[in-house]
C-alpha cells in the first residue's frame, strides 16, 4: 500500500443536471459504471460531485442494475461451469 489512487475530479458538478439527455435507469449500466467502483460498490457523491436529488435516484437505480447483473453473472458463471464440465 504505496500510494493512495486519487480522484483528480476537473469539475465538480452534477452530471445528471448538466446533461438532462443523460439517462438515470438501470436500463443504462454504461452510464452507472462510472458512478460504482469495479466491486460494485456506489462511489461517494463528494466525488463524483453528483447532487443530492440524483444520487438518491442513482443509488435506487444501481441496486436495480446490480439485481440485474447478479442474474447475469449468475448465468455466465454457470455456462462456465458447464463448459468445464464438458
Ligand atoms: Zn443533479
Amino acid at each position: 500500500m504505496a500510494y493512495k489512487r486519487r480522484f483528480t475530479p476537473r469539475r465538480k458538478f452534477c452530471r445528471f443536471c448538466e446533461n438532462k439527455e443523460l439517462p438515470l435507469d438501470y436500463k443504462h449500466p454504461e452510464i452507472l459504471k462510472d458512478f460504482i467502483t469495479d466491486r460494485g460498490k456506489i462511489i461517494a457523491r463528494r466525488i463524483t460531485g453528483t447532487c443530492a436529488k440524483h444520487q438518491r435516484v442513482l443509488t435506487r437505480e444501481i441496486k436495480k442494475s446490480r439485481q440485474m447483473a447478479l442474474l447475469y453473472y449468475t448465468a455466465t458463471h454457470s455456462s462456465e461451469v458447464k463448459k468445464r464440465t464438458i
